[in-house]
């Protein structure tokens, strides 16, 4: 974007949001930043997040998980700054993650949640969509232990990363249950025991019981809008970022 206009539309779509005051919080989904992939819904460059990064460093104030869930369960999704309230989360657990992401998510002190599928994180499985992808390409455990020095923190994704609505009611608590135990033994995360991310963004009625019986506090779908307070907690919504949008389309994502 021309660097003369772009002052010009980040003062623009902050006042559009100061005057637009809508009480809420978005959560912003990534997968993989990546530059060796074409870009899509799942994938985006590198410059591209780092922009969007920055942008949101300025424009909007980053909360962490931990405070989304404060909120939520006090049913005080308030907003003190003026700015549009934002979670950052990270799906999966792609190495490049640590590579490309965690470097810029350092630099700009911006808390951060990846959602692992633990299954795969330190070993050489992939992810079918990347079955061509050369080896290691999910993040090791090594990995995230030194992401979680930094304000990074995370969240159960699953063991496998299945459709989990085609599963039994104890098939599911086994995927949800093991794959927090990991996290668990492996890393220090405080909110490994309290938040989920439901693969493919796939629930159903058995998946919400277990999400109880275990106790977690809310949980993540890829139902787009902003979380106004009155949502059920274990059905969030988030925002796909996708990775072929530029940084106008991604600033008016925040105005609606
Ligand atoms: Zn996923």
């Amino acid at each position: 974007m021309n660097r003369l206009i772009r002052p010009f539309l980040c003062l623009y779509f902050f006042f559009l949001n100061f005057l637009n005051d809508r009480q809420g919080v978005f959560v912003l989904i990534y997968h993989r930043i990546n530059d060796d992939l074409a870009p899509n819904h799942l994938i985006i460059s590198t410059e591209k997040f780092k922009e969007q990064m920055k942008y949101l460093q300025q424009w909007c104030e980053v909360i962490s998980i931990t405070r989304l869930t404060e909120m939520l369960a006090y049913q005080v999704p308030r907003r003190l700054t003026g700015k549009p309230q934002v979670v950052i989360t990270l799906d999966d657990g792609y190495r490049d993650n640590f590579l490309n992401a965690f470097p810029i998510l350092k630099k700009l002190n911006l808390p951060t949640t990846i959602f692992l599928a633990t299954g795969f994180v330190g070993t050489d499985r992939k992810m079918s969509r990347y079955a061509d992808r050369p080896t290691p390409d999910m993040l090791s455990w090594e990995e995230v232990r030194t992401m979680s020095e930094q304000n990074i923190t995370f969240g159960p994704h699953t063991k496998n990363h299945p459709h989990l609505p085609g599963l039994s009611c104890a098939e599911q608590r086994a995927e949800i249950e093991s794959s927090r135990q990991a996290i668990k033994e492996q890393v220090a995360s405080p909110v490994a025991d309290s938040v989920f991310c439901y693969p493919y963004g796939e629930y159903n009625h058995d998946t919400l019981k277990v999400m109880r019986d275990l106790g977690f506090k809310a949980a993540f779908t890829i139902k787009p809008g902003m979380n106004e307070g009155h949502e059920a907690p274990l059905e969030l919504k988030r925002l796909e970022i996708n990775g072929t949008e530029n940084l106008v389309q991604f600033m008016k994502k925040f105005s609606k």
